[in-house]
């Protein structure tokens, strides 16, 4: 018995007995943990690819389902199977052009949430849940979590951080209730959620005690990819803060710094940092567009009619910086040096200074277009040399035509 023996017809027939049973039954009869890192796509749906794999070969004449143990679940193994059977897998996912599809379909559920408003203005609980929530991944906290320890640990929070107008009570509820029809929660094995405002909410909640927490693929998003965390935290922004300074809130729940942008470090010796660095260039450069788009993004935030610039936003530094590291090609970007970086750390990133071209006060922006990644020695240069009048000119040149053209070729 072998997984390469399975069919086109034997996976349709697993997708088929997952829809029909559900996932949590479909994992449990097979005995497959759900995924971490791939999913099957299929009719829009996303499925356990090595959870179906298995299940195919059971679907074959005369066959038994594979054993989760009996086969790898990798890129090497189950994923080239289903590949080669035309099915299409997605990997979750690093800070990659994969993982902003994703993100960007989560950020679209998002700006489709519709909270109720006080004051005229969206009330923030469901952004304060969705929040706390993303924090606790990208800490590598538990996905699920019981009912009293999410009560707990969301009251505070939702106290904290609301409206005026919006309802004292630290209750999350009804928030979760909300986001749990939206798509954006998942209440494993519960179906008959209320959806009425209010104390049936409340009751049903206290009564069942679930746990719960983000959905599995939107939980691997915020945990691994710092791109798609600061996709997110954009589109919660943009759907309730508006004229909210939400800096606060994000501080609170472990996400305001320059390492939300970063991506958590794949195992050591995986096979993840190799197609990290190995990505087409074609890909490289629309995830650089990407990121310079969501560093566009936080630069200025609309106040009534007024657009304001906001400074000092150290989720958009970290979106740059890491734009640049990607341009940067693993280089000094100083054009007499060119020299490769020394090494490279724990996320595969070449250990390269970004800095800004022209000091932040003499109106350099925190943008690639005039941060420009820099070797050790040239960066000492560059800081304290006595050429430094002559360099900053060329850098400043430099990092513009590099920009331009990433930007210019871009997807
Ligand atoms: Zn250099």
């Amino acid at each position: 018995m072998a997984l390469t023996d399975i069919t086109r017809e034997a996976v349709l027939a697993a997708i088929a007995e997952f829809d029909r049973l559900g996932r949590d039954a479909f994992l449990e009869k097979y005995g497959f943990d759900s995924s971490r890192r791939y999913w099957l796509l299929h009719d829009g749906a996303r499925y356990d690819s090595k959870a179906i794999a298995g299940a195919a070969h059971g679907h074959l004449p005369g066959r038994s389902p594979l054993a989760a143990k009996e086969f790898s679940g990798g890129r090497d193994h189950a994923v080239t199977v289903l590949r080669r059977l035309g099915f299409e897998v997605t990997s979750a996912p690093n800070g990659d052009s994969s993982s902003f599809q994703t993100a960007d379909e989560i950020a679209s559920a998002i700006g489709d949430l519709r909270p109720a408003s006080a004051s005229g203005k969206p009330m923030l609980k469901q952004a304060v849940v969705l929040l706390w929530a993303i924090g606790r991944a990208r800490a590598g906290q538990d996905r699920l979590l019981g009912w009293a320890d999410t009560v707990a640990a969301l009251s505070p929070l939702l106290q904290a951080y609301r409206r005026d107008g919006e309802s004292r009570h630290g209750r999350p509820d009804y928030p979760i209730a909300a986001l749990f029809n939206a798509g954006l929660w998942d209440l494993p094995g519960r179906t008959d959620v209320p959806r009425a405002h209010g104390t049936a909410a409340w009751a049903w909640f206290a009564e069942q005690e679930p746990e719960g927490g983000l959905p599995e693929f939107v939980y691997a998003l915020a945990r691994r990819s710092g791109p798609a965390r600061v996709r997110m935290i954009d589109a919660i922004a943009a759907r309730f803060f508006d004229d909210f300074d939400e800096s606060g809130l994000l501080t609170a729940v472990g996400l305001y710094d320059e390492g939300v942008a970063a991506d958590e470090a794949p195992p050591r010796g995986s096979s993840d940092q190799e197609t990290a660095r190995g990505r087409s260039p074609e890909a490289a450069r629309s995830d650089y567009a990407r990121l310079c788009e969501l560093v566009a993004r936080r630069e200025t935030r609309t106040h009534g009619q007024r657009r304001t610039r906001i400074a000092g936003d150290p989720i958009r530094i970290g979106v740059a910086r890491r734009a640049v590291l990607l341009r940067s090609e693993g280089r000094c970007e100083n054009p007499g040096c060119a020299k490769p970086a020394p090494d490279r750390n724990d996320r595969g990133e070449p250990l390269l200074e970004v800095d800004h071209v022209e000091q932040l006060a003499d109106g350099g922006r925190d943008h690639p277009v005039q941060m420009i990644a820099l070797c050790p020695d040239c960066h000492r240069v560059k800081t304290h040399g006595q050429s430094r009048h002559q360099l900053i000119p060329v850098l400043t040149q430099r990092a513009r035509e590099l920009h331009d053209q990433w930007m210019c070729t871009g997807g």
